[in-house]
């Protein structure tokens, strides 16, 4: 079988309630995966491209059609299985059991190269799935902005006496997960700049509200940045540009940015990050014909801005790697000390981790908006987080839809049961119009073995332990998910990273609500258990606190 060639068709997820499978269980994963696809939310959905460099929904356009063809046809007690986005057989099981079960692109730990990924990749045998886009659901730049929110704010309350007013991020990439850092950076109080090849990309997070102004050279982006400093009221600028060669003019101007990190497809050096040097014409063209070339002239170029990080951290500015590997890749190129600034995981997040505190994330199946401004409501006086009520007041005046509405925010373990329980039950009294899907992104405590991202630097040395994401999807199968999936490679790349997700079909009947209460718990405890036997003491607290079972935590 050959790669998926481009292809015009528009996909959009039915609305309604209407349903084109047998049950709201086998229609969900129906609408995500056609969610992932519609152009309002995946990057390239001609290539089944949703986000993250080449993050795909299904292998290609053949394996697109008789996934949906399948779920249409499935019955409640049969579970599809999909290998690296491809339908490869549909099993006899029981209602409990998840609908569908996904694998993508996990490969031997030996073989677990880009090379050899790449080459089971051209021979149309695998499919990167980054995290959330081969699990069928990616709400758009919106799933991400919470935790970019939470990241930047908490770098502030280091950094800056929890003050980030008149400060400004220095950042590059405006794709599917970087497009939210300039909404996140003014939602927590500061400017933001952020360098992007790509023109069309810049007008995209204009469009869709994620972005304030555009730059096209320095002077102008700087003098934008320097208005709003002195203003007090943040503004996002993104800059035409190469990330390097424009870190590297703003040091040699001596301008002092207040935080520095990058968020370029740099885990992916074939297809997600340019040259400096090159045009984007040249680069797809030579991406053909001259692969190991690309990659070369790629790292190269990380290495350069990787040394202009290093030199703003030296000047004392915090700086981070935001999760897209680009520390390893400069390092490949010769930086040796190219680990010199943390991981925003380590630096920023890994206590919330500890605590249980995870992405609770909820989608409008039917597609009515005001199904989210209702339960976002009601959620305000279930959810005990007294920051929830503010982040959903900003969300509702700053975030656009893309594709079925949706809304998410980080939630400790009791909220995130009190509020998927909430949910059904307004589907049950019909005070939505119709089911609610409650998902997460992979980006989570327990779910994620990544040694340069979310285990960098775990307590007890077990960053590269895989055996947690593991145990997260198994235990999202045991408690009843409507779909679970277990990915290698998201975020970081081939051979840097495994990790699951889950999502759950509010349907408003009682059976939905144990599976709920099951798979919200069990997901949140498996991460306080990861991080307790790492030997985190905030974690074995909230082992305490929860009243979680963990033998060795016991007395
Ligand atoms: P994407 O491929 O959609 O976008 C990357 C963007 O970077 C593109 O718009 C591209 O034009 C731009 N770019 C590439 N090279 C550049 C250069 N040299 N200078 C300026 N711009 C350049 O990717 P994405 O979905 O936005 O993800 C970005 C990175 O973040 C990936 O490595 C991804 O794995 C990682 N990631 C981050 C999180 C998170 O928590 N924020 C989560 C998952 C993944």
């Amino acid at each position: 079988m050959t790669a998926s060639l481009p292809n015009s068709r528009s996909i959009r997820a039915p609305r309604g309630l209407t349903l084109n499978a047998k049950s709201w269980h086998t229609e969900a994963p129906l609408r995500m995966l056609m969610n992932n696809l519609d152009s309002e939310v995946a990057e390239r959905p001609e290539d089944l491209v949703v986000y993250g460099g080449r993050g795909k929904a299904a292998r290609n356009w053949e394996s697109f059609d008789r996934i949906v063809s399948t779920l249409k046809a499935m019955d409640a007690d049969e579970t599809l299985l999909i290998q690296s986005g491809k339908p490869v057989g549909v099993i006899r099981t029981h209602a409990d059991a998840p609908r569908v079960l996904i694998a993508n692109a996990n490969l031997v730990g030996k073989w677990a190269t880009a090379e050899v990924f790449d080459e089971l990749e051209r021979r149309g045998l695998m499919m990167y799935g980054q995290m959330t886009a081969g699990s069928w659901t990616y709400i758009g730049s919106q799933g991400i902005i919470g935790g970019t929110f939470e990241t930047f704010v908490e770098a502030g309350r280091q950094h800056y006496g929890g003050d980030l007013s008149g400060r400004w991020l220095l950042t590059a990439g405006l794709g599917g997960m970087g497009g939210a850092q300039p909404l996140a950076g003014v939602m927590a109080g500061c400017s933001v700049l952020a360098v992007e090849m790509r023109a069309e990309r810049i007008e995209r997070r204009i469009e869709s509200g994620f972005l304030d102004k555009r730059a096209d050279n320095l002077d102008d982006a700087l003098a934008l940045i320097e208005t709003a400093r002195r203003s007090g009221a943040p503004v996002s600028v993104g800059l035409i540009g190469n990330a390097a060669e424009v870190y590297e003019a703003i040091l040699s101007r001596g301008v002092m940015p207040d935080l520095v990190t990058d968020q370029t497809a740099a885990h992916d050096p074939l297809h997600g990050y340019i040259p400096a040097g090159w045009s984007i014409q040249d680069w797809e063209a030579r991406r053909e014909s001259d692969p190991a070339g690309v990659i070369a002239a790629a790292k190269a170029t990380m290495a350069r801005q990787v040394r202009a990080m290093l030199a703003f951290r030296a000047r004392g500015i915090p700086v981070f790697d935001y999760g897209n590997n680009i520390r390893q890749m400069a390092r490949d190129a010769g930086v040796e000390e190219a680990f010199a600034f943390p991981g925003f995981i380590a630096a920023y997040v890994r206590p919330q981790f500890c605590r249980g505190r995870t992405q609770f994330r909820w989608v409008a199946l039917t597609g009515e908006a005001q199904d989210i401004a209702v339960s976002s409501s009601k959620l305000k006086g279930v959810v005990a987080d007294s920051s929830f009520a503010r982040w959903i007041d900003m969300a509702e005046t700053r975030i656009r839809f893309q594709g079925l509405p949706s809304r998410s925010y980080w939630m400790g373990l009791q909220d995130r049961v009190a509020a998927g329980l909430a949910l059904n039950d307004m589907v049950a009294r019909g005070e939505v119009s119709g089911p609610i899907l409650v998902t997460r992104d992979h980006i989570s405590s327990g779910s994620v073995a990544s040694p340069n991202r979310e285990s960098e630097g775990m307590l007890d040395g077990s960053d590269a332990v895989s055996d947690w994401p593991m145990l997260n999807a198994l235990a999202a199968c045991a408690s009843g998910a409507t779909w679970v999936s277990l990915h290698h490679g998201g975020g970081v790349g081939i051979g840097y990273s495994q990790h699951a997700g889950f999502a759950v079909v509010a349907d408003g009947t009682p059976d939905a609500a144990r599976r709920l209460s099951r798979v919200l718990s069990n997901d949140s405890s498996v991460a306080v258990f990861r991080h307790a036997d790492a030997g985190y003491e905030d974690a074995i607290e909230t082992v305490h606190r929860e009243g979680l079972v963990m033998p060795f935590a016991m007395p």
